[in-house]
């Protein structure tokens, strides 16, 4: 019988739309707006000026304090504005913009389609490379990798997870790389178990995606350590706690990190991305985005440079189509909608999609008719339905009792009330404000 996680869970429909699309190349733009805060931590400090020339791979803004990350031009041409910019969510942020020239790349950086296998730098090495190359967790989270690389003084790694889940409906970005990019994500797995120090690493896959699970399995046998597991399909098993779950058996207690029980999750992008920055010294610039939507022309995937306007991505995929009502950054259940097309791609960016004025419409709500399926559905043991009351009326010390902190945002709850309620939209808003009065209270 096939590993999953035990508690809650939905079977969304899946319209993995372009799960058969090779990945294709997005020209270059005229101009990308590279963010300074692409990541969980505090925004990079830049470290150009105006009027520079810099090269596609070059450092242009350093990692400020212990969770941060540096960030690097993706393109070669000259700095017009270090300036804020709209986000996609139209909130004004920090960013770097510069005005492509060519395509002349920092002369240390190998880009070659030969898989290197021989990890020559020590473990200490492999974290400063991964720190220097600005590597994020590339499955959305954006946390800086070299931190999730270090754990804290007591705790020690047993055991490597390899997130190859993908369980957002619609995104096939990480299932086209485990396909095209296999021997690189496997070299990247080994140079992570090197990092942490561990002997064992498991790869896990959903059973929809057996191509991807049949060509790592054929490369796993072969290397020491690395082993392939197939899941039940089942949301939101790309969580964190869900997968180990699903893999080992263990839980990891509320409030507590993966590390507590022995366990570091990396994803299939961050793989490849470590692989990139420790063989070919190629730090984080560009990444395979989904394009997709039921009435996009040509959903697909595409290596995009970071700070590429999603509008260009938009474009390649035959325009945005006429019954557009939503463009959300992301998958369906996860994912947010996004007010400014012109807003970049960034380290995060694991799709796209357009909802047509068919599937964007909302249902009315209705009052709740303590029906419990949601609590039934919720991956964390939750009761969404008293969350959500309690986030209507601002109650955030009882959110704060009800473990609100621990809601991973899956929207399974949603997904699955039959007064359609929009239990995501208030127990996000709540689980906002309660985490600012945690803070505010260690202040
Ligand atoms: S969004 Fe939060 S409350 Fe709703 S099902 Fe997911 S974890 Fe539970
Ligand atoms: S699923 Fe909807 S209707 Fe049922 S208890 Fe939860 S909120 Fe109420």
């Amino acid at each position: 019988m096939l590993k999953t996680f035990r508690i809650g869970g939905v079977h969304p429909p899946e319209n993995k739309l372009s799960s058969s699309e090779k990945i294709q190349i997005l020209p270059v733009p005229e101009q990308v707006i590279i963010p300074l805060g692409q990541h969980i931590g505090a925004p990079a400090t830049p470290i150009v000026q105006k009027g520079d020339y810099v090269k596609a791979g070059q450092l242009i803004a350093t990692a400020t304090g212990f969770v941060s990350a540096n960030i690097h031009s993706s393109v070669s041409g000259t700095i017009v504005a270090i300036d804020n910019f709209t986000d996609a969510a139209g909130l004004s942020k920090p960013a770097i913009t510069i005005k492509v020239e060519g395509d002349e790349w920092e002369k240390n950086i190998t880009r070659s389609e030969k898989t290197d296998h021989n990890i020559t730098l020590s473990k200490e090495k492999i974290i400063e490379a991964i720190s220097a190359a600005g590597i994020v967790g590339m499955g959305g989270a954006t946390f800086p990798t070299q931190v999730k690389l270090s754990p804290p003084p007591g705790n020690k790694a047993e055991i490597l997870i390899i997130n190859g889940v993908e369980c957002e409906p619609y995104l096939t970005a990480d299932h086209r790389i485990m396909l095209e990019k296999a021997e690189e994500i496997i070299v990247g797995v080994q140079i992570l178990m090197k990092a942490i120090d561990v002997k064992q690493a498991v790869i896990g896959i959903e059973n929809n995606k057996r191509d991807a699970i049949e060509k790592l399995q054929s490369l796993a046998t072969k290397t020491l350590g690395v082993e392939v597991c197939p899941l039940k399909v089942r949301y939101p098993q790309g969580g964190e706690k869900q997968l180990i779950k699903a893999i080992t058996g263990r839980s990891v207690p509320s409030g507590a990190l993966p590390i507590a029980v022995g366990a570091v999750v990396q994803n299939v992008g961050t793989a490849l991305a470590v692989y990139e920055a420790v063989m070919q010294n190629k730090p984080l610039v560009e990444r395979v985005v989904t394009i997709t939507g039921k009435s996009v022309k040509h959903p697909g995937n595409y290596l995009c440079r970071i700070g590429t306007p999603i509008s260009k991505l938009i474009e390649a995929a035959g325009g945005l189509p006429e019954d557009t009502t939503k463009i959300i950054g992301g998958g369906p259940m996860m994912g947010r909608a996004m007010v400014n097309p012109e807003s970049p791609i960034l380290k995060g960016t694991s799709g796209i999609l357009i909802i047509n004025d068919k599937e964007g419409a909302r249902k009315q709500s209705r009052n709740c008719i303590r029906c419990s399926k949601c609590v039934s559905a919720c991956p964390m043991g939750l009761e969404p339905y008293l969350l959500m009351t309690l986030a209507t009326h601002n109650m955030l010390e009882d959110m704060e009792k009800e473990k609100v902190m621990d809601c991973i945002e899956c929207g399974s709850c949603s997904f699955t009330c039959p007064a359609d309620r929009p239990l995501l939209d208030y127990i996000r808003l709540g689980k906002a404000r309660t985490g600012a009065m945690i803070r505010n209270r260690k202040k």
